[in-house]
């Protein structure tokens, strides 16, 4: 799931400064999970904007705002979309991105919200980071806990000198990932692991930005609308 916050009122009202009409756009995945832009934050936002002199033609909440079908079918049935001077969305960078596509170039798309990490869910509302997307996966040997993330340093051949008493040096209150590794791959009996150099990290394989076509690979990367 991706996480986001609130971006702050006053970036999204000087974004909007001289537009008129806004449609404001949700997403009921992600960002409705994370009290950001469900239908209650849309609704928030409607209030938020008509007491500071906008209209709000309208709004709508995807099941997915990064699904670009989704984002065109509203863009299709509903023509007042189309007449608002700016589309604002309560999405992840993604959801903003595909509703920007879709828009008619003329017309601003803006983002209410800061995209922050792909989260695990623990249960709602607690997320934590558990994968940066780094495109070549090393939790076969680390135990399902990922060095690249869940160590401030990124260490990938085990602690740093800075660790004491199985707390991270660096302020996060955490355990060192390194020494929870340790653990799981003990009781796993799986100890010879450690004893394993990773490779430097291949950066080239987190070369952005990033696609995957299972279908019509030799397509254009975005389907005109
Ligand atoms: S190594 Fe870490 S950041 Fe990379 S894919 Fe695996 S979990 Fe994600
Ligand atoms: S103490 Fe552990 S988790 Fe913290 S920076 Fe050093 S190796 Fe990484």
């Amino acid at each position: 799931m991706i996480i986001t916050k609130k971006k702050d009122i006053k970036d999204i009202l000087a974004a909007l400064e001289g537009k008129e009409t806004v449609y404001l756009f949700g997403c009921d995945s992600c960002a409705e999970q994370c009290n950001t832009g469900g239908q209650k934050e849309l609704d928030e936002m409607a209030a938020i904007l008509t007491e500071n002199g906008k209209k709000v033609v309208g709004s709508s909440l995807p099941a997915e705002t990064c699904y670009r079908q989704l984002a065109l079918k509203d863009y299709r049935n509903k023509p007042e979309i189309k007449e608002a001077e700016a589309v604002l969305v309560l999405a992840c960078g993604a959801g903003v991105r595909t509703v920007a596509d879709v828009a008619d170039e003329t017309q601003p798309v803006y983002p209410a919200l800061d995209s922050l990490f792909l989260a695990t869910v623990e249960r709602v509302g607690r997320f934590f980071e558990g994968c940066s997307l780094c495109g070549e996966c090393v939790l076969i040997d680390t135990g399902g806990i990922c060095p690249h993330t869940e160590c401030p340093k990124g260490l990938l051949n085990g602690p740093c000198g800075g660790m004491a008493d199985g707390m991270c040096e660096v302020d996060t209150g955490n355990e060192c990932a390194w020494v929870r590794i340790y653990a799981r791959l003990k009781k796993q009996n799986r100890l010879d692991s450690m004893k394993k150099i990773a490779a430097p990290k291949d950066h080239s394989v987190g070369t952005k930005p990033k696609k995957v076509l299972l279908r019509n690979p030799a397509g254009p990367a975005l389907k005109k609308k």
